[in-house]
């Protein structure tokens, strides 16, 4: 696709017809004291061959293009800017000269982004959000505007079609019940007895009372890890990968409760088309969220949003509608006093998406339909890195985000103790998404 008006939109802007005489400009009306001016420029007109003026226009299009919302803005700033320059110069060799000088203006001012906080997409106060700001310092709506389209046409081909999104268990609309998702890879093991659970972690069987609850206090004991065979000498041996513990040894991990995974498949949003499409790229974000685990389930306690830049845009905490059993600190690195009362609901964070989220943004994550349950958020303009680089064995086969992290950006993540970052993870998606676009020779800025 280009982005560059041909040379065909140069005559019907009024600025010079290709199929007219070369000298056919509508030169706007001047004042008499500008007389002079007027008189040069006219008899400059033969001497700019209109292929020249037409390659300046598109460099002066490509630069705009870095601090303008829109092609077409870009291209009219361009196009004025072309007309001043063509108005300033006397021959051919004082217009390149003049051009040369402005486009070299231009690359200066639009060359180092500033960052500032923005308050446009984030509603709480406590939230971090970082926006590029234009060379002149006002807040552009979106950041790199013309990256993010290409990088948006680029990701098209990669977004998953609905049989996918039901393949790896994307939560969709549930066609009878309005605000309400469906899974349809359901495979969670579950008891028809209501008044008891399935630890997700240990296996064991649990009661709870009608709001949830454990009836008794019952410590879960568990290994996190996966049983990885070894050859030793006399045989095979398996053993725990988190604790090197072989396989039936008392788990090395030892919780206060029993806790359960299920997800609460009412409350659900949808993304919405945007009102005014034509204005603007409909944008690329990659998230991250955790969870903790509470009386009903799982439920949402952080989101980060990360831009195609890479730039943090919206990171919240989450406060669980129900109570909570476990916070999951293991993983999350998420403890009891980073929950707090003036937290931002699930549906405050909904409210906030669907600001910056329309049907059409293409969203990016590793096993996103984990996210998008526990923000009951129905999407499906999706890019999957755990389904766009597939283990080699195949579904239902995965790759963990570290094991992708280190093969392809040769970097190690979410080895910190304490969790792993979503501000980490989320940059990781989206870098991997970028690999995978340069190594498959799409997009035309690297
Ligand atoms: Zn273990
Ligand atoms: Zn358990």
């Amino acid at each position: 696709m280009s982005l560059l008006p041909s040379v065909s939109a140069l005559g019907h802007t009024g600025l010079g017809s290709p199929s007219g005489p070369q000298g056919a400009l509508q030169v706007p009306p001047k004042p008499l004291t500008k007389r002079k001016v007027k008189q040069r420029s006219e008899r400059v007109k033969d001497k700019v061959p209109h292929d020249v003026r037409q390659r300046y226009v598109n460099m002066f299009t490509e630069e705009f293009l870095k601090t303008s919302p829109t092609v077409k803005d870009s291209f009219e700033k361009a196009l004025a800017e072309e007309r001043t320059v063509y108005n300033r110069s006397a021959n051919k060799l004082k217009y390149l000269s003049v051009a040369v000088n402005a486009l070299k203006r231009m690359k200066n001012q639009s060359a180092v982004p500033t960052k500032g906080v923005c308050e446009c997409i984030c509603v709480c106060t406590r939230v971090c959000a970082l926006l590029i700001f234009n060379s002149k310092g006002e807040h552009s709506p979106q950041h790199e505007p013309a990256w993010d389209a290409v990088l948006y046409e680029s990701l098209k081909e990669y977004i998953m079609n609905e049989e996918k999104l039901i393949e790896h268990n994307y939560p969709l609309q549930n066609p009878e019940r309005p605000g309400s998702a469906i899974l349809f890879a359901d495979n969670k093991k579950t008891v028809n007895d209501p008044l008891k659970r399935i630890c997700c972690r240990c296996g064991a069987t649990y009661s709870v009372s009608k709001t949830g609850k454990h009836t008794r206090k019952e410590e879960c004991n568990y290994h996190y890890g996966k049983g990885v065979e070894k050859k030793v000498p006399g045989g095979d041996e398996t053993r725990y990968s988190c604790c090197e513990g072989v396989m039936g040894a008392p788990g090395c991990q030892v919780f206060r409760l029993h806790v359960h995974d299920a997800v609460d498949m009412n409350g659900f949003v949808s993304s919405r088309p945007r009102e005014d499409p034509e204005r603007s790229c409909p944008g690329v974000y990659s998230l991250d969220c955790e969870m903790c685990y509470t009386t009903h389930g799982l439920e949402l306690s952080r989101i980060t949003v990360v831009n195609s830049a890479l730039h943090v845009v919206y990171d919240t905490f989450v406060k669980p509608g129900n109570d909570v059993v476990d916070f999951n600190t293991r993983f999350s690195g998420i403890s009891e006093k980073d929950l707090k009362e003036d937290c931002p609901s699930v549906g405050e964070v909904q409210q906030t998406l669907l600001r910056f989220v329309s049907v059409d943004t293409i969203l990016v994550g590793h096993g996103l339909e984990t996210s998008l349950c526990a923000l009951k958020f129905l999407h499906g303009t999706v890019v999957d890195t755990s389904v766009l680089f597939p283990h080699r064995m195949g579904p239902p086969h995965k790759l963990t985000l570290n094991n992708l992290t280190a093969d392809y950006l040769r970097r190690i993540i979410q080895d910190s103790v304490c969790g792993h970052d979503t501000a980490d993870d989320a940059a990781a998606c989206m870098e991997l998404v970028l690999w995978k676009m340069k190594e498959d020779g799409k997009g035309r800025k690297w």
